[in-house]
């Protein structure tokens, strides 16, 4: 028997919240972090440029570097990189 049970999509969901409250400030909301962690898309796979972030202007998400633009891993807004 098996204690593995888990998918490799909940292993990586739980990890991905689990490094979101690492970095969280003792008085920063848990149950948001945890929320934001299990609403939003993971992020892409590593690209040339590596992971890079910035604030989504609609919906104040993440938006992620993708190769010439940034994807918004809330609402899908998507913006010509532009110069950076
Ligand atoms: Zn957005």
């Amino acid at each position: 028997m098996s204690a593995h049970d888990t998918s490799d999509f909940a292993d990586e969901a739980r990890s991905r919240a689990a490094r979101l409250l690492r970095m969280a400030a003792p008085e920063d909301d848990r149950d948001g972090l945890i929320a934001y962690a299990t609403d939003t898309p993971d992020p892409p796979l590593m690209g040339p440029d590596g992971n890079r972030t910035t604030g989504c202007p609609r919906c104040r998400r993440t938006m992620w570097l993708q190769r010439e633009a940034w994807v918004c891993a809330g609402c899908g807004e998507v913006r010509e990189r532009g110069e950076d």
